[in-house]
């Protein structure tokens, strides 16, 4: 990449960072598109979150992506916040407009559309389950809850977790059928016969010798699976779902469209998803060696 007196700066603001492949989806794609920006990662040590986001307008970059720990706290230290991000309760994206920080939250858009993409899921009507109720939850809530579904399903190993998040989510869509559940109940098979789609959003997978206990064989023949993890490309998950013959999906789409969206908030141009594609599957190839 040619750095020019004009290159824009952006990067990762994370604890740690060092694994994450956005510089490398991200400068592929500028690198293709020939607009002169480079990302960068920053490790940012949980208190100094305040001196980093300082750091942001005092450098003038032209904004950030925001990782763990950071993507609840920096909220309050922008100066406007994205109804999404707000409903979401975190930020992964910051604009800066002038020195105006704007903050967005890209993932529940890019795992929507990363479904209806490569699957054609339309939410309308549909029956989710989800495990977990993390951020990566909020997110995916967050997509589907405005988009028509008609029951969504929270199980979660804390099941008090899974009940607040669903209460609130219940106040702000009441036409959506909101449950809560322990992960207890779903082994048992609780809601499983009459899913559309069952999304994993928790670490559980991520390490291939770990799976969650789940009857996957009460799940309709016509039930996408979807797993948030992308390496391994094939978790417990979605090889068992596979062999019922069930349609899945990992989390590789969501990683690569939530990346465009920041993409386009920073340079106000489509983003190259295929080039961004090639550029982390090679990565991905390369570390499974
Ligand atoms: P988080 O906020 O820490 O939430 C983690 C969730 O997983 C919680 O519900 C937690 O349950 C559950 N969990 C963790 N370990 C578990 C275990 N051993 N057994 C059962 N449940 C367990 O994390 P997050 O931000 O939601 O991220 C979750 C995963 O999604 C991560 O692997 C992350 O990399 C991935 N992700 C992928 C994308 C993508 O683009 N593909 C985007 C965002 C996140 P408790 O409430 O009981 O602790």
């Amino acid at each position: 990449m040619e750095i020019t007196p004009r290159t824009k700066l952006v990067g990762l603001l994370g604890w740690p960072v060092a694994h994450s492949l956005s510089p490398l989806m991200h400068n592929s794609a500028f690198q293709a598109l020939g607009l002169d920006y480079l990302y960068l990662n920053f490790e940012v040590k949980p208190d100094q979150l305040e001196e980093a986001v300082g750091g942001l307008r005092a450098l003038n970059m032209a904004g950030a992506n925001v990782t763990l720990p950071h993507k609840e706290k920096i909220s309050k230290l922008l100066d406007e916040v994205s109804p999404e991000a707000e409903l979401i309760g975190a930020v992964n994206t910051v604009k800066n407009s002038g020195g105006r920080l704007v903050g967005y939250n890209t993932d529940g858009r890019g795992f929507l559309e990363s479904l209806t993409e490569v699957h054609g899921f339309n939410p309308q009507g549909k029956k989710v389950t989800i495990v977990g109720a993390g951020g990566a939850a909020r997110a995916i809530l967050t997509s589907l809850a405005p988009q028509g579904a008609s029951r969504i399903a929270l199980a979660n190993r804390t099941r008090s977790r899974a009940k607040d998040l669903v209460q609130e989510f219940r106040d702000k869509f009441p036409e959506v059928e909101f449950r809560a559940f322990g992960l207890d109940d779903l082994s048992e098979g609780k809601y499983m016969a009459d899913s559309d789609l069952f999304v994993n959003s928790t670490p559980v997978g991520l390490d291939d010798r770990v799976w969650l206990d789940i009857p996957l064989e009460l799940l309709p023949a016509s039930c996408i699976v979807y797993d948030v993890i992308y390496n391994p490309s094939k978790t417990h998950l979605l090889r068992q779902a596979e062999a019922r013959g069930l349609v899945v999906a990992n989390g590789l789409g969501m990683l690569l469209h939530q990346g465009a969206k920041s993409f386009k908030i920073w340079t106000g141009i489509e983003a190259p998803i295929e080039v961004m594609k090639e550029a982390v599957m090679r990565a991905l190839e390369v570390e499974k060696g």
